[in-house]
């Protein structure tokens, strides 16, 4: 089969490897799309120590069921489905619970094991008796079933903030994440969804979207910035989409009494203490949560919110390229245009 291997850093070549599979408990699946996430690039740029060349990364993936190893009942053969990433050990107290993305010995597809970026992939025994593979509707098409898994991770974010019709929303970050945030923010009815950022064109996509209300921030005083733009009200809900630290700062400075904050992205490790005012989290009942990944659940939120149109997926979608041409996905992310892109792996 045709896949892009990974052989390190900046390296990606299209190349003929074996075609997986099925052994007892796998699963085999016909690659249809697989989506470019922040991270593949990031795997790309600086490369990441559970990606060992030579390797096949890409974790959004849509497919359709093509061998059942022995001891798999289902879902059948031709079946559409996505792939959920996360595979936990099955034996830690997180796995126990079923909070996969949090398991101890956490392994995730695309990173651990081969990913989407190949006709075919594999998908190991523990994860199909996990149940990562989740048929779709037929009719749905294969870019937008694409967004799932970016968006259930959004949704696992989202279920701390509990955000409710009327709860004014902020979020931090117009690239495809803090978008998809807003989108959910929108769909949920908060009021307004301001989305800041300081690059003016990629906020043209919070308008294109119709997604919220883009901030463009300029000046040193972020704060005094996007109150200015919000009427001089704070924030119910709060989301960081971006990784520096000075904005969960900030997040934390235009939250109002009751709120909740997500710092969904993370910030580089080499400097992840931000000292808090936590008499303003106290008096003001504030709540700050992380979110990592998601879990089935989320994924099953989500494949809902693509199926019933919560969020404008064809528009989601800016560019699709063919495997022959992931070199031009990856020069596409890294020069930061576009909000996802997807390769078609037919
Ligand atoms: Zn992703
Ligand atoms: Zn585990």
């Amino acid at each position: 089969m045709k896949a892009a291997v990974y052989h390190g850093i900046r390296d990606v070549r299209v190349e003929e490897v074996a075609t997986p599979q099925a052994g007892p408990g796998e699963v085999v699946v016909r690659v249809l799309r697989c989506a470019v996430c922040g991270t593949d690039k990031r795997v790309y740029v600086h490369g990441q120590k559970n990606v060992v060349p030579p390797a096949i990364v890409g974790h959004e993936i849509v497919g359709l069921v093509y061998e059942l190893g022995e001891g798999v009942s289902g879902p059948p053969v031709g079946t559409r489905v996505i792939v959920a990433t996360p595979v936990g050990c099955g034996d830690c107290i997180c796995c126990r619970r079923e909070q996969y993305n949090l398991c101890e010995n956490f392994k995730a597809l695309g990173y651990d094991y081969a990913g989407g970026f190949a006709e075919f992939m594999k998908v190991p025994a523990r994860a199909v008796a996990q149940g990562n593979v989740i048929p779709i509707p037929e009719d749905l098409s294969p870019d937008a079933a694409a967004l799932i898994e970016p968006l259930s991770c959004c949704l696992n974010g989202q279920e701390y903030l509990d955000p409710q019709p009327g709860d004014r929303a902020l979020v931090f970050g117009a690239g495809p994440i803090g978008l998809m945030h807003a989108g959910i923010l929108t769909a949920k009815g908060c009021r307004p969804v301001m989305v800041a950022d300081i690059s003016a064109e990629r906020l043209e996509y919070v308008k294109d979207l119709g997604v919220g209300t883009p901030i463009h921030t300029t000046r040193d005083d972020t704060v005094a910035e996007i109150l200015e733009a919000a009427g001089e009200e704070k924030f119910d809900v709060v989301v960081t989409a971006c990784s520096v630290k000075a904005v969960q700062d900030c997040a934390l400075r235009l939250a109002r009494q009751k709120a909740r904050i997500s710092f969904f992205a993370g910030i580089p490790k080499d400097d992840p203490i931000l000292p808090i005012d936590t008499n303003h989290l106290h008096y003001n009942e504030i709540s700050v949560f992380g979110a990592f990944a998601s879990n089935l659940r989320h994924y099953r939120q989500a494949l809902e919110m693509v199926t019933r149109g919560d969020l404008p997926a064809s528009k989601f979608v800016t560019h699709v390229f063919a495997l022959d041409d992931i070199a031009e996905a990856y020069a596409t992310i890294e020069a930061g245009r576009g909000i996802k892109i997807v390769v078609n792996c037919e």
